[in-house]
């Protein structure tokens, strides 16, 4: 089958690989109709993830069709449409008896999780060896662990390019909202206008929010957030955002800022400086804005990743100030009942997110285009050798917004 393998750092391509086999009773394999590339992806594809090894199979979004299944698994069976989560849980640990299905105590057995944080998270398809070395969903077939909590089964009127984002991004930009218990009445400032920020002021729209104020530094990105939820927008490089926010909210602060950038993104000289010199691992310039920009007593939730150690981190502010700050992985299976239903009702279509399709065969070409922020990309989906034109409708070569 096709994959798209990592080769080391800026390097990834589509390789044959031997198609994945049932490996235990509650294992599904999926035959992949769409998938696509995730924002967290580029910080792989960056070599910026600790444990990534050549070989690897990268991706944790995809929906298809259950192929195969073990003797145990009881909610699908062959030839059922299904949503893969990103997230791989068995069901019944502590945890995820609690529905923390990120926190899954028995899906990774990293080492340096472990060495890192003191305990492990739970395994991710398709990103590095520090959750689980499992491979990826960017490939023509995927090995589902624990399929009975880890397949939605999809309706037919819900398409793949509305319900891919139930792997991940929707549910996420929900946990987000979770995390900071957002409501009608909240001012709410995103930072970050990437899949998963956009996707994170979609569910803010859902549970009522009525102001909210995107900040980003790329123009196309913000058009999207002011065109699809009013947001006020704030271009980082133009207008200092703490400033910004705090202007208009007449001085006050927001109530909520929700971080969905992640580790990678230095913008100041100092976390830039100090990244390069492995002094800190994380650079958290947006974090510490947040921090800065949110009322007194206020709430902040971190989505995008982080992996290690930061400097300058305004623990004075977050103290003083009677922060409520909280991240996490998102509990993808907690929440995808819920939002494919405000999916099929027409409450939600996440859709506006994508701005790409194309054959599998350009993979690695997608990456470089997702990377590079060019020709105004939000999402990309690909789809592999097998899907068939009569399914889903979708062509065989790029469609795209106007370059
Ligand atoms: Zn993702
Ligand atoms: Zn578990």
């Amino acid at each position: 089958m096709q994959a798209l393998v990592f080769h080391g750092k800026e390097d990834v391509r589509v390789d044959e690989r031997p198609r994945p086999v049932l490996g235990a009773p509650t294992d599904a394999i999926v035959r992949i109709t769409t998938t696509t590339i995730c924002g967290s992806d580029l910080h792989l594809f960056h070599g910026e993830i600790p444990d990534t090894e050549k070989g690897d199979v990268l991706g944790h979004e995809c929906v298809g069709v259950v192929e195969e299944v073990g003797p145990d698994v009881t909610e699908v069976q062959p030839g059922d449409r299904v949503c893969v989560s990103a997230v791989i849980a068995c069901g019944t640990c502590d945890y995820c008896q609690k529905g923390f299905y990120s926190l899954c105590d028995t899906t990774n057995h990293s080492l340096i999780q472990q060495e890192l944080y003191g305990q492990q998270t739970s395994g991710i398809f398709g990103y590095s060896h520090i959750v689980g070395g499992f491979d990826g969903c960017q490939a023509a077939y995927v090995r589902v662990p624990h399929a009975n909590l880890g397949l939605l089964k999809l309706p037919d009127d819900v398409p793949d390019e509305k319900a891919i984002v139930l792997s991940d991004i929707l549910c996420t930009g929900w946990h987000a909202n979770q995390l900071s218990d957002t409501g009608p009445g909240d001012t709410v400032a995103v930072f970050g206008c990437g899949p998963v920020g956009l996707m994170a002021m979609e569910a803010a729209r859902l549970r009522g929010v009525q102001r909210i104020i995107a900040i980003d530094n790329i123009g196309y990105r913000l058009d999207v957030a002011r065109r699809q939820f009013q947001a006020e927008t704030i271009n980082f490089e133009e207008n200092e955002p703490v400033k910004s926010l705090r202007e208009l909210t007449e001085g006050r602060g927001v109530d909520v800022a929700i971080e969905a950038a992640g580790f990678r993104y230095a913008t100041s000289l100092r976390h830039k400086i100090q990244k390069k010199l492995l002094l800190e691992t994380d650079a958290v310039d947006a974090l510490a804005s947040a921090i800065r920009a949110t009322r007194k007593a206020g709430r902040i939730s971190i989505i995008g990743d982080f992996i290690g150690y930061a400097n300058q981190f305004p623990i004075g502010a977050m103290m003083e100030k009677s922060l409520t700050v909280r991240g996490g992985q998102v509990y993808v299976q907690q929440y995808w009942h819920m939002l494919l239903d405000k999916i099929r009702s027409g409450e939600c279509d996440p859709s506006f997110v994508i701005t790409h399709k194309l054959s599998f065969n350009l993979a690695a070409e997608a990456y470089r285009l997702f990377d590079q922020k060019a020709d105004n990309v939000i999402k990309i989906l690909l789809y592999p050798e097998t899907h068939t034109e009569q399914q889903h409708d979708t062509p065989a070569v790029a469609t795209t917004t106007a370059a």
